[in-house]
């Protein structure tokens, strides 16, 4: 199976708790360090989002 890993940080879930999440229709990954940012700055999750459908 795949290692999940979160779209923020890239930590994988072996090393970190991570949760699911739908947004705009896309299923991400998230671990909860990264939720805070999210919760506060929801213009970053934009951001490593296009990021992350580059790589
Ligand atoms: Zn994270």
């Amino acid at each position: 199976m795949e290692d999940k890993k979160c779209f923020n940080c890239k930590t994988p879930e072996s090393e970190i708790p991570v949760v699911n999440m739908r947004y705009k229709n896309k299923e991400l990954w998230v671990c909860p360090r990264c939720i805070p940012s999210m919760i506060h700055e929801p213009q970053l999750v934009e951001q490593s989002l296009a990021e992350a459908e580059q790589a």
